[in-house]
C-alpha cells in the first residue's frame, strides 16, 4: 500500500489530467488533491498490522475472544463527482482490512479508476485483490448489487440508485451495505459571524468543484440582522470568481460534467424563479453554446417548499433564506429528507454547540466548511444514507467480528 501511494504520487500530473477531461475538475487543485488521496493508503496501511480482537470477560466459566476478519469481497460503486478520492477512499480500508474487491467506477469517470488498477499492479498488489470493471450503473453496477458471491457493498451517489442497491442486497444475499447518498446541506449564518470569512465559505460551499459536492452549502440561512450586508459582501467576492477552461490556473470554476446535468441545473433554475425566487445573479450558460458552463446562480427571497429549497441541485445555485432566532434556523435547517453535513458560524459557542447537537447530519463544520481528513468518519444521517467512510469507522466496515468459546473449569456446557 505504502508503494502504491509512492507511485500515484510520482504520477500525480497524468492522474489529475485524467480527472479534468473526464470530469472537468481544476487541474491545479486536482494534482493537490491527488498526493492527499495517496496519503489516503499510508493511513490505513499504518492500520493494517493493528487489527485485533479482544479477550471479553465472561459472566460464566468461559475465556472468550473476538476476532476480527475480512469481510471477504467487496463491491465499490463511486460516483463521478470526485473520481479520485472516492476510488482511493473506498479502496484504501478495504485493502488494510484485508478484502478482495471490485470497483465500479462512475461511467462518466472511468480513465484515472484504470490508471489505478494499473498503478496498484505496478505497486505488487496481487492479481485478484484490486479489480476495476467500468460500465453502466444498471449492468455493470447491478450486477455488483446482485450479486451472491459479494459479500459487501460500499456504494456512493443517489438516493434514488441507494434505494435499487439495498432492493438487489434484499434479493440477492443479504449483503452487508453502506451507502453515502445525496445532500442539501444548510450553511447557517449568525449575525456575530466574521462576516468576511462567512461570505467567502458560502461562495466556496457552494460553487467549489461546480457545486456537484454532496456536502455542497445549498441552503445559506442567514440572521435577519446582517442579511442584507452579507449579500453585499457575497456579490462582491463573486466578482473575482472566474468560469471557463479547467486547465487555466486562474479558472475556479470548470464546466459541469455532462449535459443530462447541465440541463437539470438549468431546469432548476427556471423552476426558482416560476416559483417566485428573485434571481440576485446568474442563472444563464456560459461560453457561447460550447462547453456545459453555468454562471454562479443565487437565489433569495426563496421559501422552504420551493423545490430548489428541497431538492439536491447538484450545481452552482445557492438558495438564500433569513432567520430571526437561534430555534427557528435549527427548524429550518433540519427541514430536509438529507442529514449529510451542515455549517455554522457564529463568535458564541453557546450558540454553536446548541446547533452542532440539534442539526441531524452526519458532519457539522463550525467556522469552516469542507474541512475533511482522513482520520475524520464522514457519511450520512436520514435520506443521506448510513455507514462512514474515512477514520477508523470505515476500516471496520471491511471487518466482521466472530466470536470464538472455549469452556474453563468443569463447565456444563
Ligand atoms: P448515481 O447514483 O447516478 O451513480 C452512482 C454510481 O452508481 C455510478 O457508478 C453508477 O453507474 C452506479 N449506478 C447507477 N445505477 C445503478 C444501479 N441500478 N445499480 C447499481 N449501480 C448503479 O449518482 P451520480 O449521478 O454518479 O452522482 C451524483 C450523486 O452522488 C448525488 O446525489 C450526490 O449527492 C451523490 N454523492 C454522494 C456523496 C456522499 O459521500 N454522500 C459523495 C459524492 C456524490
Amino acid at each position: 500500500m505504502m508503494k502504491f501511494a509512492d507511485l500515484i504520487d510520482e504520477h500525480a500530473e497524468e492522474l489529475a489530467a485524467l480527472d479534468t477531461i473526464d470530469a472537468g475538475k481544476l487541474f491545479g487543485e486536482g494534482k493537490a488533491g491527488i498526493s492527499q488521496s495517496a496519503n489516503m493508503l499510508r493511513y490505513y496501511a499504518g492500520a493494517a498490522d493493528k487489527i485485533h480482537g479482544e479477550v471479553l470477560k465472561m459472566s460464566r466459566e468461559f475465556h472468550a475472544y473476538t476476532l476480527r476478519e475480512p469481510i471477504g469481497v467487496v463491491g465499490h460503486i463511486i460516483p463521478w463527482n470526485f473520481p479520485t478520492s472516492m476510488f482511493l477512499g473506498k479502496v484504501s480500508p478495504a485493502l488494510a482490512a484485508g478484502c478482495t474487491m471490485v470497483v465500479k467506477p462512475a461511467e462518466q469517470t472511468p480513465l484515472s479508476a484504470l490508471y489505478y488498477a494499473h498503478l496498484s499492479k505496478l505497486a505488487g498488489i496481487p492479481d485478484g485483490v484490486l479489480n476495476v470493471v467500468t460500465g453502466f450503473g444498471p449492468t455493470a453496477g447491478a450486477a455488483i448489487s446482485s450479486h451472491m458471491d459479494i459479500d459487501a457493498v460500499s456504494f456512493t451517489g443517489s438516493t434514488e440508485v441507494g434505494r435499487e442497491v439495498i432492493q438487489a442486497a434484499a434479493k440477492s444475499n443479504l449483503k452487508t451495505l453502506s451507502l453515502e447518498l445525496g445532500g442539501k446541506s444548510p450553511l447557517i449564518i449568525f449575525d456575530d459571524a466574521d462576516l468576511d470569512k462567512a461570505a467567502e465559505l458560502a461562495l466556496l460551499g457552494i460553487l467549489y468543484n461546480k457545486g456537484e459536492v454532496c456536502v455542497a452549502s445549498s441552503r445559506v440561512f442567514v440572521q435577519e440582522g446582517i442579511y442584507d450586508e452579507f449579500v453585499k459582501k457575497l456579490l462582491e467576492k463573486k466578482k473575482s470568481w472566474t468560469v471557463g477552461d479547467p486547465f487555466d490556473p486562474k479558472v475556479r470554476q470548470g464546466p459541469q460534467i455532462d449535459k443530462k446535468q447541465f440541463d437539470k441545473i438549468l431546469s432548476y433554475i427556471e423552476h426558482g424563479k416560476r416559483e417566485g425566487a428573485t434571481l440576485l445573479t446568474g442563472g444563464k450558460p456560459l461560453g457561447h453554446n460550447k462547453g456545459y458552463y453555468i454562471e454562479p446562480t443565487f437565489f433569495t427571497d426563496v421559501k422552504e417548499d420551493m423545490l430548489i429549497a428541497k431538492d439536491e441541485i447538484f450545481g452552482p445555485v445557492m438558495s438564500l433564506m433569513k432567520f430571526k432566532t437561534i430555534d427557528e434556523a435549527i427548524k429550518k435547517a433540519n427541514n430536509t429528507t438529507y442529514g449529510l453535513a451542515a455549517g455554522v458560524m457564529t463568535k458564541d459557542l453557546n450558540v454553536a454547540n446548541t446547533v452542532s447537537r440539534s442539526i441531524r447530519a452526519g458532519i457539522i463544520w463550525i467556522n469552516c466548511y469542507f474541512a475533511f481528513d482522513r482520520d475524520l468518519p464522514f457519511g450520512g444521517y436520514k435520506m443521506s444514507g448510513f455507514g462512514r467512510d474515512f477514520g477508523l469507522d470505515a476500516l471496520y466496515k471491511y471487518l466482521q467480528v466472530k466470536s470464538v468459546v472455549t469452556p474453563i473449569f468443569n463447565s456444563p456446557w
